[in-house]
């Protein structure tokens, strides 16, 4: 099966699309997550995607992104894409991968956004991630070992969530009316509570029998 995950920076794809793969036995797969784990590898690429594009709140190429996600799909049997199509030309390169089953798009209003993205950080040390529902009790510090949180540096600077949203807006919006059109689009409300938006999500699929 393949599930896609569309929502604006903070809106909930990076905690509702993980939890989904793993009831449903697919890959979770986040070009977000590939992006910096290339950049923290010291990958040319990844440095070049980090410095030129997403560091600064704009979307990597397509030359660049396609290819990255077409070589992981090939992989897979069923997989729960995260932040993959991102505009047209992506969504109609996954149309030729594969046959997308179903589209998830959590929105969200800006100003929640905003809150959940200033909360969430993670404890590379314990691996434990933080966010608007589990925040620190000291800002900035781990609950379990007391060590310093990272942010994205994506998230830590208000002209690059700007810009992400603008993104969001310009791009990536597009594609409501793209799955819409197909017939297999979900709209669901990310503004609730995780555990709510989770049930709608497995409501909407007819997952939760
Ligand atoms: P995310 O973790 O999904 O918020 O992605 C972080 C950043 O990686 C985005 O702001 C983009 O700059 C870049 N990125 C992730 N997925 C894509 C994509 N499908 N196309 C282009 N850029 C992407």
């Amino acid at each position: 099966m393949i599930v896609v995950f569309l929502s604006p920076p903070g809106g909930g794809k990076g905690t509702q699309a993980p939890r989904l793969a793993r009831q449903i036995g697919a890959e979770h797969l986040s070009t977000g997550v590939i992006f910096r784990s290339m950049y923290e590898a010291n990958d040319p690429l990844g440095i070049k995607a980090h410095d030129e594009y997403w560091g600064k709140g704009q979307l990597c190429p397509d030359g660049i992104t396609i290819p990255l996600v077409e070589k992981k799909l090939a992989e897979l049997e069923g997989a729960v894409l995260d932040g993959f199509p991102r505009n047209i030309a992506q969504a109609e390169a996954l149309d030729r991968m594969v046959k997308v089953d179903a589209v998830v798009s959590l929105s969200i209003t800006e100003q929640t956004a905003l809150e959940r993205l200033g909360y969430r950080a993670e404890c590379k040390a314990c691996n434990i991630t933080y966010g608007l529902a589990n925040k620190p009790l000291n800002k900035g510090e781990c609950n379990s070992c007391h060590g310093q949180l990272n942010m994205r540096n994506d998230d830590a600077d208000a002209a690059i969530i700007r810009q992400r949203f603008e993104q969001y807006e310009t791009k990536t919006k597009l594609l409501l009316e793209y799955y819409r059109k197909n017939g297999n689009l979900h709209e669901i409300d990310g503004n609730q509570d995780p555990e709510r938006v989770y049930v709608d999500i497995l409501r909407a699929l007819r997952l939760d029998a």
